[in-house]
């Protein structure tokens, strides 16, 4: 089997995604599965719906494409506001779009008529993460406009928190978005069916909360895939931690100073860690590096520790020599995950079921 490769386990991934649809099944919480750090891999993408979630999400309208492509049927909902110059594109890829610009939602409406088709819109609320979102005071009104346009359909509001900033979900901000809804509602009447509270990081306030107001959707993806929440990497109970692994191949191991030699300027990627001087060491490179993941976002198995990387090398101290082609399998955090997802370099392997 060649290297480097991911190891996509589907049933693991199935189980992860059905314990947490039944988990939130139980407060009346829809699951949006998330593809993105997956590339909208069909086959995981499958597996997310037969565990149960209502539809799939993607920030990118590329791999929305790649799902549609592949023949999975579900409504998928784009999780990034639509570029313009991508709109014909979104309206007929995605079902719905999360949007904050009115003159987004205008092209919108005007790809639609062109396509004869209903778009559905989701307005997604800045509540203190400063990433996308319309100040909640602006609210009100881009309804009203949103609700103007033709061939669009308002579907419900949303908030991000926890990626940009590390704000984290909690009581007070989600009962902002509930009571943003309430209000939206009593003014326009009940049009806002989906009130989508945010992505893993919304699972430790949701699963603990014994009211969670008008909240009816969450976007999930590290949860499925890595089974760990994002706020402190935590495993989620009951879910499985290693449903992919990183498989990479040894190219070199052998016996050197712990410590380099010579003027020391600049590495490849910045400056180096000193490093403390502990005599020769069993040093061994792998062939995967920067260019294919986050070294730092690596788990070494125990007995391997990674001591640095440059595009293409991953260097390791193995503690014995290790015989060239020799496979390690690492863990990977969602910043490794999603680079080597999209590496061309890195084989995706799930038994039968080949990933573009
Ligand atoms: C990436 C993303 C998600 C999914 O986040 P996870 O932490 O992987 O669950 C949800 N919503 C939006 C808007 C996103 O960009």
């Amino acid at each position: 089997m060649s290297a480097p490769r991911l190891d996509i386990d589907l049933d693991k991934i199935h189980h992860n995604a059905r314990t947490l649809v039944e988990r939130l099944a139980v407060r009346g919480i829809s699951v949006t599965g998330v593809a993105k750090a997956s590339l909208g891999c069909p086959a995981i993408a499958s597996a997310m719906l037969r565990a149960g979630v209502l539809g799939l999400g993607d920030s990118r309208i590329e791999n929305i494409k790649t799902m549609r492509d592949a023949q999975v049927t579900a409504p998928m909902t784009l999780i990034r506001s639509p570029m313009l110059s991508q709109v014909e594109s979104v309206v007929k890829q995605a079902d719905i779009s999360f949007n904050t610009e009115l003159d987004i939602i205008s092209q919108l409406s005007s790809a639609a008529q062109k396509a004869k088709r209903i778009h559905g819109v989701i307005l997604m609320v800045e509540l203190g993460d400063l990433r996308e979102g319309i100040m909640p005071g602006s609210l009100e009104r881009v309804v009203r406009e949103t609700l103007r346009f033709p061939n669009i359909r308002l579907k419900g509001i949303g908030t991000n928190l926890a990626c940009r900033c590390g704000v984290s979900p909690d009581a007070n901000n989600m009962a902002e978005l509930s009571a943003l809804a309430n209000s939206i509602d009593a003014t326009f009447g009940p049009i806002l069916s989906i009130v989508s509270g945010g992505n893993s990081a919304n699972l430790e306030w949701v699963l603990s909360s014994t009211d969670t107001g008008r909240i009816n959707n969450l976007r999930l993806g590290e949860s499925i895939l890595l089974g760990r929440e994002p706020m402190h990497r935590q495993a989620i109970d009951g879910l499985h931690t290693d449903a992919i692994t990183l498989i990479a191949e040894v190219i070199e191991s052998k016996l050197k100073p712990s410590q380099p030699w010579g003027e020391i300027g600049q590495s490849a990627f910045g400056v180096t860690p000193s490093v403390s001087n502990r005599g020769n060491i069993f040093q061994t490179i792998l062939a995967i590096g920067h260019q294919d993941i986050d070294p730092d976002g690596l788990q070494a198995p125990a007995g391997i520790e990674i001591l640095g990387a440059s595009s293409d090398h991953l260097i390791i101290e193995s503690g014995r020599c290790l015989p060239v082609g020799t496979e390690i399998s690492f863990q990977l955090n969602y910043s490794a995950l999603v680079r080597a997802m999209t590496s061309p370099f890195v084989i995706k392997d799930q038994a039968n079921h080949p990933c573009p």
